[in-house]
């Protein structure tokens, strides 16, 4: 559920940050009011984490742009009315240079559509795009021609802020859900939390998530009150992510394992958050990824 609503929160930023006037009133309106779906297409079958490689071509033509490509794994990619795309503008420009951000509406002719079947997030929709000569307004470029990548990758600050709040809030429920279950599952005369055993994973657990949210809390103050340079926050937002995903990953893990059997049923929080894990660390930027982008920013 919440992925598909996020869709929104990926997809309007850009438009909010460099979109026309008369853009921003045709889209932003009618999403915010419930009535209409925006998705953001970057990712395509070539590879999602070099942003800067995108093949998805937007040629000019008068007073539009033919945009030819593909883009994969795209939420609410099926029902998207607004698809905020990332494609090439500059054929000469193979690196970011060369990368626009282009509105292109949901029923342009030449737009096909697959769903995508998926592990998690069953409640939102992924799909596969294919664009075939579409012809899209140059009025739907967002903000100036071949330059969009830095609005791309400002887009991946918030959207990795809040996977990462995201992600120990479902750690934080994962801990819960085993804390109970150990405190009433007696074996041999003893209750799970009675064993040392247990009472480490349950620790390690709340290590993990209270680590993780101090960072988030942190990172959030530091950008409220405009705290370091940029080159920091974005090295903080990348840690954030990796440290909460993390931690979601090791207490779905622990607390399946507490739960026992029970933990493998439909029905408990933990075996539905565990579905949840991967997309979580791999979606709006790879642990691999992030790591090396942090790494970068403090100039390791
Ligand atoms: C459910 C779901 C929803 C998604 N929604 C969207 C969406 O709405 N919009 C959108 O644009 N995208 C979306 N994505 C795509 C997502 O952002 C990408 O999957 C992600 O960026 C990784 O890209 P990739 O899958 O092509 O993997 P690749 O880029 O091919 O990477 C594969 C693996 O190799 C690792 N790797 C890659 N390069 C390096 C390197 N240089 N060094 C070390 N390791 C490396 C990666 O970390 C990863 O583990 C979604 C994905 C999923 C699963």
């Amino acid at each position: 559920m919440q992925a598909s609503l996020n869709s929104h929160t990926i997809a309007l930023p850009p438009l909010l940050v460099a979109g026309s006037d008369a853009l921003k009133r045709r889209v932003l309106p009618p999403v915010l009011r419930g009535e209409k779906i925006a998705a953001l297409a970057v990712t395509e079958p070539s590879g999602g984490s070099d942003v800067a490689a995108v093949r998805t071509t937007a040629v000019r033509d008068g007073d539009h742009y033919v945009v030819n490509g593909e883009k994969t794994f795209i939420t609410s990619g099926m029902r998207a009315n607004f698809i905020t795309t990332a494609v090439r503008t500059d054929p000469q420009n193979k690196g970011p240079g060369g990368i626009s951000v282009l509105v292109i509406d949901g029923d342009t002719p030449g737009l096909t559509r697959t769903a995508l079947k998926k592990m998690g997030w069953w409640c939102s929709d992924t799909a596969h795009l294919h664009f075939d000569n579409c012809r899209v307004p140059v009025s739907n470029l967002v903000g100036v021609e071949n330059e969009g990548f830095k609005t791309f990758m400002n887009n991946f600050n918030s959207e990795r802020l809040f996977m990462s709040a995201l992600s120990y809030g479902y750690a934080q429920v994962c801990f819960e859900e085993a804390l109970d279950w150990a405190r009433q599952r007696s074996t041999f005369g003893q209750t799970l939390s009675q064993r040392q055993v247990i009472r480490h994973k349950l620790m390690d657990m709340m290590l993990k998530i209270d680590a993780a949210r101090s960072l988030v809390h942190e990172l959030a103050y530091r950008i409220e009150h405009q705290i370091g340079d940029s080159a920091q926050l974005v090295a903080r937002v990348a840690m954030a992510k990796v440290a909460s995903t993390q931690a979601m990953q090791f207490c779905a893990d622990q607390s399946l394992q507490i739960l026992g059997g029970m933990g493998y049923m439909r029905g408990t929080r933990s075996e539905r958050i565990y579905h949840e894990v991967k997309v979580m660390m791999i979606g709006g930027g790879s642990e691999e990824i992030l790591k090396d982008l942090a790494s970068r920013q403090v100039q390791i």
